[in-house]
């Protein structure tokens, strides 16, 4: 494989991007450069201290994995997928601390050219009960298939499906939070209860994908101002952002109320 390896500085630098097959960022560190001996772990962020995603650059490496043709109902893609290898990633749960190394995957869809005008782009985080269920607790599955159709319907674009369920607490951690809500807390609440913070997401991974993918500039599907703030301090500008509202149901109101009220997020 034609890998490439690019020594990073201590510090966070905007950074080239490349655009081979493979590329490799390091930060000159080996695998494994501190065995099993944890750092102490960081207590979770209170729900009020929103954002603060990405404040460093953790990735050791961030590679493309695989590369393959991808038709589906909304039109045709190539499908890529991705690892990043995080060296002592910050724990979410401070009764749960985190592994010495944590890999992160995250697939990419791509279509059409992506040069000249800065693409659309919508970075959707896994919920596997409403992307695959149509649960109705959340509104995953419509902003997912709207960020798809309006790919297909401009006929270029890239979403980027992360693997962050439950706003990055797990499937098992987000079940036991939907418990939690049915007795009366709010997501967030729920969150807290079981010693998570509000939002466990990064998003440091698609920003170093679409610097992989050649992109410095991008209009951004989403209502959440801090994945805009977020996306920048990694080094790719949201030239801009593009509403991701669908209209609630019955069954969600409450949540997207809270993620209004409680997440800075924004209705249109
Ligand atoms: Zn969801």
């Amino acid at each position: 494989m034609d890998a490439k390896e690019t020594v990073l500085p201590d510090e966070p630098t905007a950074r080239g991007a490349g655009t081979s097959c493979l590329l490799t960022v390091s930060r000159g560190h080996p695998l494994g450069r501190h065995g099993n001996v944890r750092r102490p772990t960081a207590a979770p962020r209170e729900a009020q201290d929103r954002t603060k995603y990405n404040e460093k650059m953790a990735f050791l490496s961030v590679r493309k994995m695989a590369d393959a043709d991808f038709p589906t109902r909304w039109g045709h893609f190539r499908i890529l997928g991705f690892e990043g290898v995080v060296e002592d990633p910050q724990p979410c749960n401070a009764a749960l601390p985190a592994p010495a190394v944590r890999i992160e995957s995250a697939v990419a869809l791509v279509m059409g050219d992506l040069e000249g005008a800065p693409p659309l782009v919508r970075i959707h985080s896994q919920c596997l009960t409403g992307d695959v269920f149509h649960s109705l607790r959340c509104d995953c599955r419509q902003q997912l298939e709207l960020a798809l159709a309006t790919i297909a319907e401009e006929g270029r674009g890239i979403l980027l499906y992360e693997n962050q369920e439950g706003r990055g607490i797990g499937l098992m951690a987000k079940l036991q939070a939907y418990e939690l809500q049915d007795r009366g807390l709010d997501t967030i609440e729920a969150n807290l209860e079981l010693g998570y913070a509000a939002d466990c997401r990064h998003f440091e991974l698609p920003a170093e994908i679409l610097k992989l993918l050649g992109l410095t500039s991008v209009r951004l599907m989403t209502n959440n101002p801090e994945k805009v703030e977020a996306l920048e301090l990694a080094g790719v500008r949201v030239a801009e952002r593009v509403s991701a509202v669908v209209p609630a149901e019955p069954t969600n109101e409450f949540y997207l109320k809270t993620k209004q009220d409680k997440m800075g997020h924004l209705v249109g």
